[in-house]
């Protein structure tokens, strides 16, 4: 039986809008792509009877082997809409300059159906970030699979290359007023990058204290190296160097969420930055 979630929206007064508004977010991306001149590539689309919805990648314009290549995604589920908002003010304080020292792909909003209630799941009440299974060499899929996930995985071979060196994929919980983040790392400890990241988060919101959240153990703020069927774990099984996914506090205020997920998304796309500049 499918579990039903709430629907969640937050008033934004740094964009004028509420959360879920799927026009006025797309009319801010599109302004943040032009100016950074970002190519769009059309992965495909999810519909119904009534609506389209188009997922789409989007790529700095000269892709060169030389560069490190990050994928930065948002939006997988619908109601956690910190991430998408939060991408859109992280492009805006970009330097056209940074996307000559990065192959820098994003995925902006990957379920915009729930985006646009406010719901985790899509229209299909499936979740867009479980079914990606890794299994001898490849990403296949499973019944739990979703539209958004197996558009995803007919183009992973273009994804994989775009996340190479790193994927941050940006997730809230809606539940908790305390941040944290997963981290899946080829280390038997995490790397000073997801320290800085939760200490990025903790600028804004308490850290979550140790123990369990979901069943997974957490230490200082870290749940690392936990593997399951989401994207960023089939990425980083297939040979992405690092995957962080980053869980902003949904019982905290919309812009304060908002500003930790530019923040985080900035910080990580300067890591490489600055990798690239020593
Ligand atoms: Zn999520």
């Amino acid at each position: 039986m499918t579990q039903l979630f709430e629907n969640y929206q937050w008033n934004s007064a740094l964009f004028n809008c509420q959360s879920n508004d799927l026009q006025q977010f797309e009319r801010y991306l599109s302004a943040q792509v032009k100016r950074l001149n970002m190519q769009a590539i059309r992965l495909g689309f999810v519909d119904d009877s009534h609506q389209q919805y188009p997922l789409f990648l989007y790529q700095s314009a000269n892709l060169c082997s030389e560069k490190p290549s990050i994928l930065v995604c948002a939006g997988f589920h619908g109601e956690e809409s910190a991430g998408p908002w939060g991408l859109i003010s992280a492009l805006a304080q970009l330097g056209s300059s940074v996307l000559n020292k990065v192959n820098l792909s994003i995925l902006p909003l990957v379920n915009p159906s729930g985006f646009s209630i406010g719901n985790r799941l899509n229209l299909f009440q499936q979740n867009p970030n479980r079914g990606f299974i890794y299994q001898s060499g490849q990403v296949v899929s499973n019944p739990h699979t979703s539209v958004e996930g197996l558009i995803l995985q007919q183009s992973m071979a273009t994804l994989l290359a775009a996340s190479k060196h790193g994927i941050l994929t940006c997730h809230e919980d809606v539940l908790l007023h305390d941040t944290y983040l997963y981290a899946l790392e080829s280390h038997a400890l995490p790397s000073p990058l997801s320290y800085q990241l939760r200490d990025s988060l903790g600028r804004y919101f308490p850290i979550a204290a140790d123990g369990e959240i979901d069943e997974c153990p957490v230490k200082d703020g870290i749940i690392f190296n936990h593997f399951d069927s989401s994207f960023e774990s089939a990425l980083f099984q297939s040979g992405s160097q690092i995957a962080i996914c980053t869980e902003t506090p949904g019982q905290q205020e919309f812009d304060q969420r908002v500003l930790a997920n530019r923040d985080v998304m900035a910080l990580f796309i300067n890591h490489f930055v600055n990798e690239n500049s020593q």
